[in-house]
């Protein structure tokens, strides 16, 4: 039977506040345990919670960019529910009345077609405190230093029809808050993660099945195994004439599956009721249009760019506006390149930037190479001064010196400069021909492969500084001459 696979995602982004959102407790990361909860946010009586107000025109900001309707009145509204991390007995949330909603996002799918993904809402809500479970014996921990970290839900409409689609979906969301500025999207630290809304139904049907809910994934790797998982499990339940329970399941990926957590609650069942210690938010036109004066360029928008103004590939465009960093640096070093194909420079940041950040657990901003060395060695690949073996080494040394040397002076001090010499070069040839009998005859013979490996040994003995192109037609020649 053809099951069609729906899903929802709700996202839960940290905003990249200095204070919390009702207190002007500090919400910085990894903080001694219970050293930045301030009264309100432990829920103290007595006290009053006041709206941080960056946190409503980073909220408009994000609906701008996703054509939502930026709600003129919202309402704070208490869901009320027992956990030992809440001390206040109900989380400040929006219900009825969220600050953003209708909305959409084009995401591109893995084949290049887009695909628009509706957004039904975005609202405002607090984050709740962290039981911990680990450190003690017998006991659990509560640190509520999380307690009252401002959030931006952002619920889809159930609009994803793959596992894929939804972690392309997720991805898209989290580039675009880091490009708005809005959050700093670290998954490590848990500010994004999302729920994922699961059913199936058959194909053609127009009513949706029921739907259990996937908490707190905070990978998107994970975001795609525990759906694909999940599907699996209904598909098998339903063709062996079971039905779905409409539950709030949890992932465990050590075991891959998932696992009934606790029966899907109602909203009825959290009394939701606007908060009495807030007054609304009002938002007017001069605010929306402040706020849209100061919107970036959107990562869709700046993928399409650079593809158009730098005639490079969709998928090198892709990569290079993962953040608006990387895409700066990359637009940064092809400025003073004008005879450089800027899929050269796009080719360093992806192959060896990318290597030299990752060994060191650098972001782009922590580079020990400027965007102008970067161009200037690409030149020098471009005009054939140096092969890109060693363009690689080039590009090594001046890391090692923290970027204090220049390109020009590598090449020189460690005699880098590529042979284009055909005598030289020649002569190299020759030396591999005779070291290589066995090899020979296999090209011989028609093992067409080889050549790669005897160019590579040719490569080898010129320490990368012979142009490969050379190599490979002097090569070819003395071997179908001899
Ligand atoms: P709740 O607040 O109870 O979690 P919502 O109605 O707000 O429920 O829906 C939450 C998410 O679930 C949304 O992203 C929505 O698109 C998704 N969703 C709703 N119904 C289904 C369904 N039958 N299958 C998959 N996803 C669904
Ligand atoms: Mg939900």
């Amino acid at each position: 039977m053809a099951w069609e696979i729906v899903i929802g995602l709700e996202i839960h982004t940290q905003l990249a506040t200095k204070s919390k959102i009702f207190s002007g407790s500090p919400t910085q990361y990894g903080a001694t345990p219970n050293s930045q909860a301030s009264l309100v946010d432990l829920g103290y009586p007595g006290v009053l919670p006041v709206l941080n107000q960056s946190v409503v025109h980073m909220a408009i900001k994000f609906g701008l960019a996703t054509d939502c309707e930026i709600s003129r009145r919202s309402v704070f509204a208490r869901k009320n529910y027992f956990y030992p991390d809440l001390p206040k007995g109900y989380q400040i949330s929006q219900y009825e009345l969220p600050i953003v909603h209708s909305g959409h996002l084009d995401i591109v799918l893995d084949d290049g077609n887009i695909k628009t993904i509706g957004i039904t809402r975005a609202h405002l809500e607090e984050d709740a405190g962290k039981s911990l479970h680990e450190d003690f014996q017998g006991l659990s921990g509560i640190d509520l230093n999380r307690t009252g970290t401002p959030l931006l839900e952002i619920v889809s409409e159930p609009d994803l029809r793959s596992a894929e689609e939804a972690g392309t979906y997720m991805r898209s969301i989290h580039k675009l808050v880091r490009y708005l500025g809005i959050s700093d999207g670290n998954m490590q630290e848990g500010s994004f993660r999302c729920d994922a809304n699961v059913s199936i139904r058959k194909k053609g049907d127009k009513k949706l099945g029921t739907r259990t809910e996937l908490k707190n994934l905070n990978s998107f790797r994970f975001v795609e195994k525990a759906i694909r998982v999940e599907v699996e499990r209904q598909i098998d339940l339903l063709e062996d004439g079971g039905k779905i329970t409409q539950e709030t399941r949890l992932y465990d990926a050590d075991k891959n599956e998932t696992r009934p957590m606790r029966s899907k609650e109602e909203a009825n069942d959290y009394r939701y009721f606007p908060d009495p210690d807030l007054l609304p938010v009002i938002i007017n036109d001069e605010l929306i249009e402040n706020v849209r004066a100061e919107l970036p360029e959107l990562p869709n928008a700046r993928t399409k760019r650079l593809i158009r103004d730098h005639g490079i590939s969709d998928s090198m465009a892709e990569e290079l506006t993962s953040s608006p960093a990387i895409a700066d640096y990359f637009e940064e070093a092809t400025k003073n390149t004008p005879h450089v194909p800027a899929k050269r420079i796009g080719n360093l940041i992806q192959r060896e930037l990318s290597a030299a950040l990752n060994r060191e657990g650098l972001s782009i901003e922590g580079s020990k190479i400027s965007p102008s060395m970067i161009g200037k060695l690409a030149q020098k690949i471009e005009d054939n001064t140096v092969s890109a073996s060693a363009a690689s080494t080039v590009f090594d040394e001046i890391w090692k010196t923290g970027g204090s040397s220049n390109v020009d002076s590598i090449i020189e001090k460690h005699g880098l400069k590529q042979i284009t010499d055909m005598h030289t070069i020649e002569a190299m040839v020759d030396d591999v021909i005779i070291n290589n009998p066995e090899q020979i005859i296999q090209f011989k013979n028609g093992k067409e492969k080889v050549i790669g490996f005897l160019v590579g040994q040719v490569m080898k003995e010129s320490k990368g500084k012979a142009n490969p192109q050379n190599v490979n037609q002097i090569l070819r020649s003395k071997l179908s001459s001899s």
